[in-house]
């Protein structure tokens, strides 16, 4: 017989989703209501203005697309690209292949330039491939790369391509909550993100922002956006302010509830403690697993605080700790992907998942189960080493 359906308790420490704060769950919780209701109305009003204050933009265009990070990258992509145009895709990891696909499917031609995974967007590439190709229409790049924990340029990849006078897409949805991230201060044109990474909500919506250069591309296209629900022209009368709404599709109404905690408890946190936390935790993190042994994939100068990639130790079934930890801690972390896989760990610490009992929790576990398996690492310095880094870094 089918039964209700009762998780277990995680935590979560991966690439996403995060730890959903208690609050958040709450509101989820809440009454239903009609989703043209003024109370309805003017909560979706609040909700923008605080994700305009998420992103530090004013643009009037910046909702929530009703569908998870994957629909706000393809309502940038299908909104701003057209069919025969170029498109310069900075790839460095997984979800720069992505981007490629989007390109692709709008009928319209990706020039790629690759880095390495591990490593962040080369301005220089990007300086190259815009002079060789100067029919180029939009530059498009990860701020975050969740699947390396590498961080790039945002404000100098921007002032290349504008330079050469190319719209933006910026991939921001691990980025958004976690790491500075200015939308006004550094011009990006087109930003979609994620509810589940530093925003710690439930995962299924997608944050995008839009500033003038990008709605006058969207309205001066020569086609129809190929996406009826991703096509901004209709949704914006959806969401648009002072005019009256019109039924686009049904918001949902109880996720929203959740987005609008999420970003109120940020809002109350305050954009650059979330940012200084982050940082903290990342940095007890850090020094408990360096006194291990264990060493970072990514150089310090680029490295996300909010996704610490190690390698694990030699000769360690890496899939067997992550397994041991799920059911012996009910400690989520995450694995490696394309040439990683099997050699390192992505451990999250973002939004609510970002905290001290977290930090402690993953190094104790860490080091018991990899001791029991014999591994070659340091014992009894972890935590220690966190301690310290907590008494030079408060929170
Ligand atoms: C998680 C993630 C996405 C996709 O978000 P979903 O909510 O899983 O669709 C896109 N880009 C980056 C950098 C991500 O980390």
């Amino acid at each position: 017989m089918p039964q209700t359906f009762n998780p277990p308790i995680r935590t979560l420490m991966g690439p996403g989703p995060s730890d959903v704060h208690p609050r958040i769950l709450q509101a989820l919780s809440k009454p239903t209501i009609g989703h043209l209701d003024p109370e309805f109305v003017a909560m979706m009003d609040e909700t923008k203005s605080l994700l305009q204050y998420a992103f530090q933009t004013k643009n009037e265009l910046t909702i929530p697309v009703s569908a998870p990070g994957s629909a706000g990258m393809e309502t940038c992509f299908v909104n701003l690209v057209e069919a025969g145009d170029e498109v310069i895709v900075c790839k460095n990891g997984v979800f720069g292949m992505r981007m490629i696909e989007n390109v692709e499917r709008c009928g319209a031609t990706p020039i790629v330039i690759s880095d390495d995974w591990g490593k962040p967007v080369d301005p220089n590439k990007l300086q190259d491939a815009l002079k060789n190709h100067p029919n180029a229409t939009t530059v498009a790049f990860v701020h975050a790369e969740t699947s390396t924990g590498v961080e790039s340029d945002v404000k100098t990849l921007v002032d290349i391509a504008h330079q050469h006078d190319c719209n933006t897409i910026v991939d921001a949805v691990t980025s958004l909550g976690g790491i500075p991230l200015k939308v006004d201060e550094w011009g990006v044109d087109a930003i979609y993100s994620g509810t589940q990474k530093c925003l710690s909500c439930t995962p299924g919506l997608s944050p995008v922002s839009f500033n003038e250069r990008a709605i006058e591309t969207i309205k001066s296209r020569q086609s129809k956006v190929q996406s009826w629900f991703l096509d901004l022209n209709l949704v914006m009368g959806y969401w648009g302010e002072n005019t009256k709404r019109a039924y686009h599709h049904t918001a949902p109404i109880n996720a929203l509830y959740g987005l609008h905690e999420s970003l109120l408890m940020l809002h109350q946190e305050g954009l650059e403690n979330s940012w200084n936390r982050h940082n903290s935790h990342h940095q007890a993190l850090r020094a408990g697993l360096e006194a291990m042994g264990m060493s970072f994939l990514v150089d310090e100068s680029c490295r996300l605080p909010q996704l610490n990639v190690v390698f694990s130790p030699d000769g360690v079934d890496e899939a067997k700790v992550r397994s041991r930890l799920l059911t012996e801690y009910n400690l989520e972390i995450g694995a490696g992907l394309g040439e990683f896989a099997g050699k390192v760990w992505r451990i999250g610490l973002m939004g609510y998942a970002s905290r001290k009992e977290n930090v402690n929790l993953c190094l104790s576990a860490l080091e018991t189960v990899l001791a029991d398996m014999n591994a070659p690492i340091e014992k009894g310095v972890a935590l220690h080493a966190a301690q310290n880094s907590y008494n030079q870094i408060p929170i």
